[in-house]
């Protein structure tokens, strides 16, 4: 009585159950199992677990079978790097990919070694768990991209400054930072519209984010009408060839603008480096390329600076003076 008990007890399981002894033959087999591997009962027990499971041979769940019959020893398989060991399937006749498992295996009995193996089904869990993981990485990607071009926004900026900095710091690499600004933007709205504005600022991104082409070089908005783009390892003549392809691939979209000298849209773009001037904080790079957006801008617009002309002297940093 007991014993047809505890037979309908493990047929009842929403889990699989399988027995071996000693010689790894089956002795335990649940209904479970019958419905996700399409092997009954009659067909297993009595056979060896390899003939059964012959990848399983040579698979950590072969090697925690015997510690388990030989050494007495509990095995857990580690989810994430055994995820499906058994050809299990929500339905073996029409289903292809496996069932996710978490598997246990346990040592039984004294004088007579017996081994049981119990398969949870974590299918339902693992894909809820990869939903979540790409949700965070949607989120994440979104709190630090810019709603309106795509590229980098000022948060991701300010993370990504701080990190590159202390990276250049101990590597003792050049870190260099362009600021880039829209020449004559207002004038761009006031004429066409902030839609038109907006829709400008899209393809000035996009023109740029295309023209930078190391991975690591990454284009931020800075704010309104403003971008930066960060470049790690990067000395002060290799960034200002970066800064001109930069300014020539917003000339060479010829957006017209009928309000500015040049009758297209520009930018105009300040270039610092730490291998050019002593910074003691990156607070000092961005105000240097600031300073040198400003000294682009008196020479005309349209054009790149990485230096301060001998005879002008270097803005005072004071609230206000920029762009
Ligand atoms: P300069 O060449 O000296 O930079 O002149 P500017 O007109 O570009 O500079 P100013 O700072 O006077 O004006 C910036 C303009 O950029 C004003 C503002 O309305 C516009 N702007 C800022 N953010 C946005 C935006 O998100 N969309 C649109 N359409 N316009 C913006
Ligand atoms: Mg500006
Ligand atoms: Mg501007």
């Amino acid at each position: 009585m007991k014993d047809k008990l505890l037979l309908d007890a493990f047929s009842a399981l929403s889990l699989g159950v399988i027995i071996v002894d000693a010689q790894y033959r089956i002795t335990l087999w649940n209904t479970w199992l019958e419905a996700h591997t399409g092997l009954t009962a009659s067909e297993t027990l009595g056979a060896d677990f390899f003939t059964v499971f012959p990848d399983l041979q040579h698979h950590r769940v072969g090697d925690a079978i015997h510690q388990a019959i030989d050494h007495n020893l509990s095995a857990l398989l580690s989810q994430s790097l055994h995820r499906s060991p058994f050809p299990l399937y929500a339905e073996p006749a029409r289903s292809a990919t496996r069932l996710s498992q978490a598997v246990t295996i346990v040592p039984l009995g004294d004088t007579e070694r017996f081994c049981l193996i119990q398969i949870v089904d974590v299918t339902a869990a693992v894909r809820r768990e990869s939903l979540l993981r790409d949700q965070a990485h949607e989120l994440l990607s979104q709190s630090l991209s810019d709603g309106l071009t795509g590229v980098g926004n000022r948060r991701y900026f300010d993370l990504c400054i701080d990190r590159e900095w202390r990276a250049s710091k101990r590597n003792n690499k050049s870190l260099s930072l362009l600021l880039i600004d829209v020449d004559h933007f207002k004038r761009y709205n006031d004429c066409y519209g902030h839609q038109r504005g907006d829709e400008c600022l899209q393809q000035i991104a996009t023109a740029m984010r295309n023209a930078l082409d190391r991975p690591t070089d990454i284009l931020f908005r800075y704010g309104g009408e403003e971008f930066c783009a960060l470049l790690p390892e990067t000395h002060s003549a290799e960034a200002v060839e970066i800064a001109e392809r930069l300014r020539v691939s917003v000339q060479r979209l010829g957006l017209p603008h009928a309000n500015s000298p040049e009758r297209i849209v520009s930018v105009s773009i300040g270039v610092a480096s730490t291998n050019q001037q002593q910074h003691t904080e990156y607070g000092q790079l961005i105000q240097s390329a600031d300073d040198l957006l400003y000294v682009a801008k008196r020479a005309g617009r349209n054009t790149v600076r990485v230096t301060y002309p001998t005879r002008e002297p270097r803005p005072v940093n004071t609230d206000g003076v920029g762009p």
